[in-house]
This record gives C-alpha cells, structure tokens and sequence, in this order.
C-alpha cells in the first residue's frame, strides 16, 4: 500500500509521476478540476485525449504530463450522484482502482487524487472520501510509494483529515 498524504491547494501544481483528472465521458475538456487541468497542460493535452476516444464511467486512461510538472495525467470518469442508488459507490471505488492499477502498470511511484465526483457532479463528500481512502489502503504491493489527496477547499479538507486522523 502506498503511503497517503493530504494536501490542499492546485493539483496543477505538483510535481508527482501522475495526477489524476477527474474528467467527463468525452475526455474532451470541462469544468471544476478537468478546465484547470487542461489549461495548465496546454493544448496538446486535448489532441492526446481526442485520440483516447473518450472513456466509460469508473475506468481509467493516461496521457502525457505535457506543460504541468506531472509526467502523466490519468484521466477517470466519476459517477455524477442520482441519490446512491444508481451503482455510485461502486463506480467511485472502480474509479480509485482502475487509476492506481495505470499508475502501477506503468512503473509510477506517486500519484495525487483530486476529491473525484465531489464538485458538479454532486457525489456527497462525506461518503466519498472513506471510498478514496479504503482503495489507496486496499491496494497491494507495487511500484506506487505514495499517494496524495489533494482537497481544494477547507471543507474537503476536514473531511478527509478526520477520515484519516491527521
Ligand atoms: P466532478 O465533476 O468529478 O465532481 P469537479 O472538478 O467539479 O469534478 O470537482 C471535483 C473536486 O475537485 C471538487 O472538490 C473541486 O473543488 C476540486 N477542484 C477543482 N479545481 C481543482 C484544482 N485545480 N485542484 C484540485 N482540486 C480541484
């Protein structure tokens, strides 16, 4: 298992082997994390990500860093909340899974986490988190050394920091 760190701030900003996007269907760009993430890479990000074809909800692609500090971006696709009946836990974990399982298959040492399905697409933090968490510490032994949660706002922050007892 990897060992996990809480940070809060931009995850454009730092330098791991991977950070990971929590990205649309389409690949193609969007809101919230998914913008910045674009925005920071520049535009050859996007021609990478046309190529993927777009990406079904709870799996799990990687592209290239380009202009941000990370060398790769994984892109996953959480599940948009309808009330938690609807598959949404189980989307999440596959969403965790799936993108530590790119991240090992590739030799990658460290990985950070936006809170994924948190923002527009409504999934409760409160139930997301110990989702997050109980994936980095159900993964077994691979290349992955560490892995951090990065909360962009307060509120996020607590959410995890009690989760984790930092
Ligand atoms: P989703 O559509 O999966 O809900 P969002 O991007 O709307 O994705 O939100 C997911 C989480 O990412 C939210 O907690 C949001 O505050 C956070 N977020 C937004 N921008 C950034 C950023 N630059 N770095 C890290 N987290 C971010």
């Amino acid at each position: 298992m990897p060992s996990i760190e809480l940070y809060q701030g931009d995850i454009t900003q730092l330098a791991v082997d991977a950070i990971v996007n929590a990205a649309n269907n389409s690949l193609l760009g969007g809101g919230g994390v998914d913008g910045a993430i674009h925005r920071a890479a520049g535009p050859d990000l996007l021609v990478e990500c046309r190529a993927l074809k777009g990406c079904e909800t709870g799996q799990a692609k990687i592209t290239k860093g380009h202009r941000l500090k990370a060398k790769h971006v994984i892109h996953t696709v959480g599940p948009v909340w309808s009330g938690g009946s609807r598959n949404e836990d189980e989307l999440l974990s596959l969403c965790y899974k799936n993108s530590l399982q790119l991240a090992a298959q590739n030799g990658l040492h460290s990985i950070a986490f936006p809170s994924i399905s948190t923002g527009v697409y409504g999934f409760p933090v409160e139930r997301a988190a110990p989702i997050a968490v109980r994936e980095i510490r159900n993964f077994g032994e691979s290349s992955l050394e560490k892995a951090i949660f990065v909360c962009f706002d307060s509120a996020t922050m607590d959410v995890y920091r009690k989760i984790l007892k930092l």
